[in-house]
């Protein structure tokens, strides 16, 4: 798909977003890839092109995403709507498992979130591993 997002528009959302995946939390520093741009509410559902609906999303992220808005919760089966950068924290909808390799939700839109973007993907699991021994991860902030 071929997105035109404005000079000015990239430059704040990267300069909000400090390079990373709003959604995994993954760094374009770890991975050595850049991030892609998300709109929050799809532009095939009449979303933005805008701050407010645009987020730095990792490949795998935005391609789990596509263009969806809701989820299931896996606990109570509910549709709920899908965690929004924008508008919510992350800090409020995921915490970090005991190791911190694993991302969990913690409410039901935390919760189907990560099943839906697939949030622990065994690849990136084994990376986050990796990346707690030297210190890279989780974030800070
Ligand atoms: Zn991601």
């Amino acid at each position: 798909m071929c997105n035109y997002i404005p000079v000015e528009l990239r430059k704040q959302v990267a300069r909000v977003d400090r390079q990373r995946c709003c959604y995994c939390l993954t760094t374009t520093a770890n991975t050595g890839t850049s991030m892609t741009h998300d709109h929050i509410h799809p532009r095939s559902k009449g979303g933005k092109t805008i701050f407010e609906n645009i987020c730095l999303a990792c490949s795998a992220c935005n391609t789990f995403k596509s263009d969806l808005t809701e989820a299931q919760d896996p606990i109570t089966q509910q549709l709920v709507s899908l965690f929004h950068p924008r508008t919510q924290r992350w800090n409020e909808h995921f915490s970090w498992s005991a190791d911190k390799a694993k991302i969990e939700g913690i409410t039901p839109t935390g919760r189907a979130t990560v099943v839906a973007l697939r949030l622990n993907r065994p690849l990136i699991v084994l990376a986050r591993q990796r990346w707690v021994q030297v210190g890279w991860h989780p974030p800070v902030d």
